[in-house]
């Protein structure tokens, strides 16, 4: 496999953080940013110290509470400044993403897309932090609610979208009159200090104060500390499974509050009348697209037994056209899986497969050896039943076929596993899709009808049950959780009626 110089991806790296305005200095660190095209590194980077973090903690709660003060459609300004800054930027931040994440250029520049998506949907919303004004049983007495901001929001974010996470963040929490401390991925150093830049234009042009967004940078123990400052108001943390389990209860045992963004295991079922040829498309680009490595990625077919065969054939049919390689190249669908780990964990899952009686159909050899990165083909493996690995998240382009002979059983099937972030079914039989989307139907965040589980827009709340950690970001009224609520009860009366009718005179 002929993949790029190492030299000449450190240099397109340097290039795009300089054009950001990063202040990048001469490179150094004990935090090694690495490239997953060529397994190779990119540049080191310095990790924040305790003090680093406990500072950046104290500089954020200080701009918090002028921020908060400031009227949220002033807030807005700064988050459209920084939407027309990642327009500007939004090839060298994409060239960034596909360094440090392997996501082919078209993927990549479409996360940047959402960061501008989501700047434009805080920005209305600026205008729009709506609470209610309900009856009151008291005469002369008005009952409403405010929402005001709630402070420092702590942001931890995965590998695999190492800027969207971010944006939907930071966009909603700073319209909502909050500021933001945001310790990225240890394997995503650079594409964060690239908006960190932008941010930081983007408050500058508007004459915000300082210290609205702080980056630290480092691995667990830089998490671990947001999770546990009694400052930090909201953790919102995008991760594995494991991840949210520590944290989860850490923030709790605060009284601190979390939004828990975890691992999904996402199911699809195709009934027999669905239309295949649309189906086949959209659960290749779900299961293999992005090296299987999105979060809503498709993990799990569940296909009626009649056209099960025809359904895996058309599938290997077209992952044997799938184009793997270095995600730079014209035509390349499928990148690099991010490093080793992964592909250890891909491998391992497949032995797991074979011994509990799976058949792998195709894929799930690496290719281009030769190298220190890690391609792979997407694998496609028939189970007589969801085993223990299939009910697993492994993090990388294995998709299980498994069979249904009744509607019943496949929901059943669809909903067996403890995670519940995305799913889908390709249906022509409206019975059965509003089956699927109603209240004993798929149990997920996201339930999807002739689309695959991935690709989601910001528009919606974003997010799953169960393990995948029940927390919403992006969309609809996901704002909610960056803002605290107040009741307010108003008397305009020269009485004072008690509620409920107690009487104490
Ligand atoms: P990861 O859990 O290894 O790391 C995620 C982040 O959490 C990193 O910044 C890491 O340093 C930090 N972290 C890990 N343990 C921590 C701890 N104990 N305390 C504080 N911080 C800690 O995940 P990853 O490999 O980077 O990303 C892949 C995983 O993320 C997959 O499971 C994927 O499904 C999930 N994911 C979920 C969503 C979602 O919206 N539901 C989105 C993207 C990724």
């Amino acid at each position: 496999m002929n993949l790029p110089a190492p030299e000449e991806l450190c240099r397109r790296a340097e290039e795009a953080l300089v054009r950001c305005g990063a202040d990048i200095g001469a490179a150094g660190g004990s935090l090694v940013a690495r490239t997953p095209v060529t397994g190779t590194d990119l540049r080191a980077v310095r990790a924040s110290s305790p003090d680093d973090v406990a500072e950046a903690i104290s500089a954020a709660h200080e701009a918090f509470l002028a921020w908060r003060s400031v009227p949220a459609p002033q807030r807005g300004a700064v988050v459209r400044r920084l939407g027309q800054l990642l327009t500007e930027h939004k090839h060298d931040l994409a060239e960034l993403v596909t360094l440090e994440a392997g996501k082919i250029p078209s993927e990549a520049r479409g996360e940047v897309q959402e960061m501008i998506d989501i700047c434009e949907f805080a920005v209305g919303l600026s205008r729009q932090l709506y609470g209610r004004t309900m009856a009151s049983e008291r005469p002369g007495h008005r009952l409403m609610e405010t929402w005001h901001p709630l402070g420092v929001v702590g942001v931890i974010s995965a590998f695999n979208f190492p800027v969207a996470v971010w944006s939907w963040n930071t966009a909603i929490a700073l319209v909502c009159g909050d500021t933001v401390v945001w310790k990225p991925s240890e394997k995503t150093p650079l594409t964060a200090i690239a908006c960190d830049a932008l941010l930081a234009q983007a408050a500058h042009d508007l004459g915000a104060p300082a210290g609205l967004h702080a980056l630290v940078q480092g691995s667990v123990e830089v998490g671990e500390q947001l999770v546990d400052d009694a400052r930090v108001a909201l953790l919102s943390a995008t991760g594995s499974v494991r991840m949210g389990r520590a944290v989860g209860p850490r923030v709790a045992a605060r009284f601190g509050k979390s939004l828990l963004e975890l691992g999904g295991n996402n199911g699809a079922v195709v009934a027999p009348s669905a239309d295949l040829d649309l189906a086949v498309r959209g659960i290749v680009f779900s299961a293999a697209g992005t090296a299987g490595q999105r979060c809503t990625s498709l993990r799990r077919l569940i296909v009626h037994s009649s056209i099960a065969d025809e359904v895996t054939h058309r599938i290997s049919s077209a992952y044997r056209t799938l184009k793997v390689g270095n995600p730079f190249d014209d035509g390349v669908l499928v990148g690099p899986l991010v490093d080793e780990q992964a592909f250890n964990a891909m491998r391992t899952a497949l032995d797991k497969a074979r011994a509990d009686g799976g058949t792998v159909v195709c894929g799930g050899e690496r290719r281009g050896a030769e190298n220190s990165a890690y391609y792979v083909s997407p694998a496609l493996v028939r189970m007589p039943a969801q085993t223990s690995v299939v009910q697993e998240e492994t993090f990388a382009p294995i998709l299980y076929v498994l069979t249904y002979d009744t509607f019943d059983q496949a929901i059943a099937m669809h909903n067996e596993v403890p995670q519940g972030l995305s799913s889908s079914i390709f249906t022509t039989d409206q019975r059965e899709a509003e089956r699927f989307l109603a209240a004993d139907g798929s149990d997920c965040g996201i339930a999807n009808v002739n689309i695959g589980t991935s690709g989601a827009e910001i528009g919606g709340a974003f997010g799953g049950e169960k393990d995948t950690g029940g927390g919403r970001e992006s969309g609809s009224d996901a704002w909610k959780a960056y803002m605290r609520r107040a009741t307010n009860t108003v008397n305009y009366s020269d009485q004072l009626p008690l509620a409920q009718g107690v009487e104490f005179t």
